[in-house]
């Protein structure tokens, strides 16, 4: 089943209209806070936005597919392809039990502006399909994968959506949608999705590039505030891979780690935590659950972790997790947003009363999918670069758009997430008007 603006999407103006369940939150409505808040600031022509708050094209299938005792179940897969203003659409593709058409099509939403803030030739995409990765063997997981490839592939395509991974996926997954696609065009198609393991059209620096990304800004906005990064106290929450690799490079640039943390609690050690020796502590194969326990610090929890005592706080886990309960207490006067949506509203409100300075997801993050754009790029051209190329790409991405942001927020007088979006609304609705409103 397809809908969309072309035929049945939500046309009341509603972003509830894509709600899954009846009385619940939409979390597509609650992504429109920060966008109206930028809207209203740019005087956003009444037509336009009715546009940009309105995904271009939602599918919704059904994936039939066979368990390895021989069961058929069936699956529910989403691709939602929120603009195509700036380009083919990009974004992740979640396996997830929580996974609604709502959530994807916020996530879609969240990616147009996303790429557009850091000025790639991309619109804004998502799927998912609602499932529990964990419960699938590697063999249904490759079915199911395949499957929901095959029914979307009219939709997908260099040209026209460009997925990679996200929550429950990674890049073996990436390189099964590679492998179904190419089979039925008949033709190699690396440059379907991103995200894929390098000797299959993968590009060097992806793995680090959103921890990369986040370390380049909180750089760069510690620049425009006059002070060094050398001697910062810096807590991160969450060690995956955004957070230990925002870590590990802040700490090669003379940061103090002081914090660190996973779901299963954190650590606090204000002389400085060795952060290649707790990666090496969570990736050794002997230790089962891949946690920081064990390793040497003073033992705390994920709250009190966000309240200790340092000038910059990194959110690289979960949403919200700075809110109106704790948003006094936080002691950083810097934030940058490794994770997707750490900060609730109100909590956002709170810091820019306080003077606290917050480097928005949307800017923090990019780093992954700027190094995405360079692997969709490399695979147009057969050609690959090697990783201090990509690197140095990144660095300047992230500067420039960085320092347009600030200029912006500077001007303006408005917060650096206002000024990101702001930004990022400007250039998608320049593309929509030069190619003009076929309506
Ligand atoms: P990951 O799975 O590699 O790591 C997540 C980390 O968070 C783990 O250490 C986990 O233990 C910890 N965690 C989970 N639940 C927690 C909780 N309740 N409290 C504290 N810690 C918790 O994931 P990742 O790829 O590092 O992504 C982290 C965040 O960054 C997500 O919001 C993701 O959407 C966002 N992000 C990731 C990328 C990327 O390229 N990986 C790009 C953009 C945004």
């Amino acid at each position: 089943m397809m809908s969309g603006g072309q035929g049945g999407g939500p046309s009341s103006g509603t972003a509830s209209a894509n709600m899954h369940r009846a009385n619940e939150i939409s979390v597509f409505g609650e992504a429109m806070d920060y966008f109206n808040e930028a809207a209203a600031n740019l005087a956003l022509d009444p037509n336009i936005k009715r546009i940009l708050t309105h995904p271009s094209r939602q599918v919704i299938i059904s994936i039939p597919f066979q368990r390895d005792n021989g069961e058929l179940e069936v699956y529910t897969g989403y691709r939602v392809q929120y603009s195509f203003a700036r380009g083919p659409a990009k974004g992740g593709i979640r396996y997830h039990p929580d996974v609604t058409l709502d959530e994807v099509t916020a996530l879609a939403f969240w990616m147009t502006w996303k790429c557009a803030v850091v000025d790639l030739p991309f619109g804004g995409g998502k799927g998912g399909v609602t499932c529990d990765p964990a419960k699938l063997s590697r063999s249904e997981l490759e079915r199911l994968t395949r499957r929901y490839a095959a029914d979307i592939i009219e939709v997908i395509g260099p040209d026209k959506d460009v997925p990679a991974p996200d929550v429950g996926t990674n890049p073996q997954v990436m390189a099964w949608i590679m492998d179904t696609v190419s089979m039925h065009n008949r033709a190699h198609t690396p440059g379907v999705v991103t995200g894929k393991p390098l000797n299959v059209g993968g590009s060097r620096g992806r793995v680090e590039a959103t921890g990369r990304g986040v370390m380049i800004v909180v750089e760069a906005a510690l620049a425009k505030m006059g002070k060094a990064l050398a001697g910062r106290r810096v807590v991160v929450q969450g060690f995956g891979n955004v957070g230990s690799i925002s870590a590990k490079l802040l700490r090669e640039r003379g940061a103090v780690i002081v914090g660190i943390s996973d779901q299963y609690g954190g650590l606090y050690d204000p002389r400085g935590i060795d952060v290649d020796a707790a990666i090496a502590h969570v990736n050794n194969p002997r230790n089962v659950r891949h946690s920081l326990e064990g390793f040497a610090g003073e033992r705390l929890t994920n709250a009190e972790l966000l309240e200790l005592p340092c000038d910059i706080l990194i959110p690289a886990a979960i949403e919200n997790q700075l809110t109106e309960a704790n948003a006094s207490k936080i002691k950083a006067h810097l934030i940058a947003e490794g994770a997707n949506g750490p900060t609730t509203p109100a909590a956002d409100g709170m810091f820019s009363q306080a003077g606290v300075t917050v480097i928005p997801d949307i800017l923090a993050n990019a780093g992954g999918v700027t190094v995405s754009y360079f692997e969709w790029a490399q695979d147009r051209m057969g050609y690959y670069w090697r990783e201090p190329e990509v690197n140095a790409r990144l660095e300047q991405v992230m500067r420039e758009n960085f320092d347009a942001v600030w200029e912006l927020a500077q001007e303006r007088k408005v917060t650096l997430r206002t000024a990101a979006y702001m930004l990022a609304i400007r250039r998608v609705v320049d593309s929509l008007m030069t190619r003009g409103i076929y309506a």
